[in-house]
């Protein structure tokens, strides 16, 4: 049996280990590093690496590594032994305080948007304590920042434990002005459900798409698809059921809290969703489950596609990001209470995250842009490239009453009738759904679910936090001016809303009239990447990032940058990928059966020329108009590649590859996807769709 308690956290140096391992005065001092920010003393850091690193060995750890976020999205790790040669030719096992602290890789080669000039290259990390270091691999894994030589910051992490300090304090403030004076920190907390894709290992390994882009480039529809959605929250196979039990498994040693799997609506897809947590400490997490997930796929035989649309037609991959705000004794300030009429408090929360999500939803889509995400956005599963907000009825109806000033009548919660005997009455949830919004109001939460599958949370987290905090900060201004708290908090309110009501949307995200709808109210829609991403740098972007000390222009131009450039490159891949595919595997394949056909018509013609060969003729002639057609559509996007390096400028080259190369990759699959779905199964070089997505 699986002792779950004892398992997990096993693998964290956590507050309990801490507490054991530590001397009292150490673990004191590191508590108050840990809860204040306080800086972390050398002769304490001594202490806390010897007793991390005795830990670790138990373990059998014999490496530590700093992991941090680079740019790349990924994580990224530099590993060291523990050994330090002594005379003699022996080692002991080491660690430092300083190796703790800090740590110098070198950073020629991780992306930074020039910031760093070649002749100094390098970079530090700094260990991050308010996240716990693990192991991993044989490896002490110790969660840091990372920043250049000369301070600018080169991850993704920074920023956010940036963006949390700004919106405790901002928060704090109104907190204050309502009476509270206990709370000393606010915290924004963090659920991201991942969701996931599992194939077959051989499978795989037969397409270069997807072990070169993630995605596949070709494949014509299968005959089933999700259309049934017999498989969302269907029976899990037995194959996925063994690999999801030792991701929890793996998971929970991690001291990640894996709470819930299930099967999604396309097949082969499939979610986990762990209990939230400080939004740091739910982006470590989170990046360490999407690391453990294709580690143990490969494990079982399976790959874990992680790419926010593998399958064109199927639907994709995304990361719901649930985000709440909560005291440091765990008061939940977006909970509206039984009566959120009168919970002031709650509706100044409330309209903060309004009026931040309508003034900014340039960054809100920009912090879900990404060269997979783009095919994932207002395909019809995702939520569309437009920002609204849901926030249900009945909370619709109270906003609704401060709006037009009229009394609102608290509803006592309603009872769910399930008419069936056995079956106890529930209490119905006052926010019912609305899938199809992307930045929905959940009971105590929002849930923003444009964020992609393969990203980083860091960035949507560190936009969410400082966009809300801005907003906070103009209202605290106002209402600690106020004599009478209350009543000034109710006009803030209604203002407020009575502003920003066309964020406000209840209805049906996919729909067409959406769009039309949209567009009058005058809501961005900005559907790719090289459309949102110049944005970043507008002069109210870098303002509302310099006054809280986010980010600097010039960390802000490298970000928009590096986003540019992995955005060309990402395509330029996949754009030579699909050529070579075209060109080695395709072309072949089809010319060998369109010899196939025609030695069967002469063959026969040869035993009997009175025979009609009409289906033979009929199919070569289709075959070869289409094998024609495919190489001019090759020779469009042989020149498009090309043309690429004639164009200047980084946003400039981002444009032309989305309206260039990717157009012309997609009439190129156009072809191919015709001619496999005309052609023998045996002669086509690459599993199909079918193949693919019913493997498992
Ligand atoms: P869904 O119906 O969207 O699939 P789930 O129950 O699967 O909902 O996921 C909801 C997610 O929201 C979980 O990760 C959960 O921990 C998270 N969540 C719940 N409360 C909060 C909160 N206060 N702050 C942040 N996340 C929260
Ligand atoms: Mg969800």
């Amino acid at each position: 049996m699986v002792n779950v308690p004892e398992m997990f956290g096993s693998l964290v140096f956590n507050d309990a280990t801490m507490k054991e391992r530590l001397p009292k005065g150490t673990y004191k001092e590191l508590k108050k590093t840990i809860e204040e920010g306080k800086p972390l003393d050398i002769n304490i850091a001594n202490v806390v690496a010897h007793s991390m690193k005795e830990w670790a060995m138990e373990k059998g750890a014999t490496h530590f590594t700093h992991w941090f976020q680079p740019m790349t999205g990924i994580t990224a790790e530099k590993h060291d032994s523990f050994i330090t040669p002594t005379p003699g030719g022996g080692v002991i096992m080491e660690f430092s305080g300083k190796e703790l602290i800090k740590g110098e890789p070198d950073a020629s080669s991780f992306p930074s948007g020039g910031i760093r000039a070649t002749f100094e290259a390098r970079g530090y990390t700094a260990w991050d304590p308010t996240s716990y270091a693990f192991i991993k691999d044989g490896s002490l894994c110790i969660p840091t920042a990372f920043c250049s030589y000369t301070g600018e910051i080169l991850d993704k992490k920074t920023p956010l434990l940036r963006s949390m300090e700004v919106i405790s304090k901002q928060a704090l403030r109104i907190l204050r002005v309502f009476g509270d004076t206990e709370s000393r920190r606010v915290e924004t907390t963090v659920g991201p459900e991942q969701e996931y894709f599992l194939i077959d290992k051989e499978v795989y390994k037969k397409r270069k798409d997807l072990i070169y882009c993630g995605r596949t480039l070709f494949g014509a529809r299968p005959p089933k698809g999700q259309e049934l959605d017999d498989h969302y929250f269907g029976t899990i196979k037995p194959r996925v059921s063994a690999y999801m039990k030792e991701l929890d498994e793996a998971l929970w040693k991690y001291g990640i809290y894996a709470k819930t799997k299930h099967n999604e609506v396309a097949p082969a897809q499939h979610e986990l969703a762990p209990v939230f947590d400080s939004s740091n400490i739910a982006t470590d997490h989170n990046q360490l489950t999407m690391a453990t997930m294709k580690d143990i796929a490969d494990k079982h035989g399976l790959v874990c596609l992680l790419h926010e649309k593998p399958f064109a037609g199927v639907n994709g991959s995304g990361k719901h990001n649930n985000w709440s705000m909560s005291t440091n004794t765990g008061k939940n300030l977006l909970d509206p209470s039984k009566n959120p009429r009168e919970n002031t408090q709650f509706l100044v929360f409330l309209a903060a995250v309004i009026k931040a999500v309508d003034e900014h939803q340039d960054l809100l889509r920009l912090s879900v842009a990404s060269a997979g995400n783009d095919h994932r956005l207002g395909a019809n599963e995702a939520p569309p490239a437009i920002i609204s907000m849901y926030l249900g009825d009945d909370l619709t109806e109270v906003l609704n009453s401060i709006v037009d000033g009229v009394k609102y009548e608290n509803k006592d919660a309603q009872i769910m009738q399930t008419n069936a005997e056995v079956l106890p009455n529930f209490v119905k949830d006052t926010s019912d759904r609305n899938r199809t919004s992307p930045f929905a109001f959940t009971g105590n939460k929002f849930e923003f679910r444009m964020v992609g599958s393969s990203e980083n949370i860091a960035c949507t987290n560190t936009i969410i936090n400082t966009i809300v905090a801005d907003v906070l900060a103009d209202f605290a201004d106002v209402l600690e001016k106020a004599d009478d708290v209350k009543s000034e908090a109710e006009k803030l309110v209604k203002e407020t809303l009575e502003k920003h009501q066309r964020i406000i949307f209840n209805g049906d995200n996919y729909s067409e009239e959406w769009v039309e709808e949209a567009k009058k109210r005058g809501l961005l829609n900005l559907r790719t990447l090289p459309e949102v991403m110049p944005m970043y740098v507008s002069e109210k972007n870098i303002e509302l990032f310099g006054k809280h000390g986010i980010y600097t222009e010039v960390e802000l131009r490298s970000r928009t940058e590096i986003l540019l450039e992995k955005y060309s490159k990402i395509i330029n891949i996949e754009a030579l990928t699909a050529l070579d595919m075209a060109k080695k595997d395709i072309v072949p394949a089809v010319a060998a059966y369109i010899r196939e056909l025609a030695e069967t018509a002469s063959l026969i013609k040869s035993v009997d020329p009175e025979i009609v060969t009409a289906n033979e003729t009929e199919l070569m002639k289709r075959l070869t108009n289409l094998l024609s057609c495919f190489l001019k559509k090759i020779d469009t996007l042989d020149k498009a590649v090309v043309g690429a390096k004639e164009v200047e400028g980084i946003a400039e080259n981002a444009m032309y590859y989305k309206d260039n190369v990717l157009s012309a990759m997609q009439e190129l699959r156009a072809v191919a996807d015709e001619m496999e779905s005309n052609m023998s199964a045996k002669l086509w070089p690459y599993p199909s769709y079918g193949t693919l997505l019913f493997s498992v």
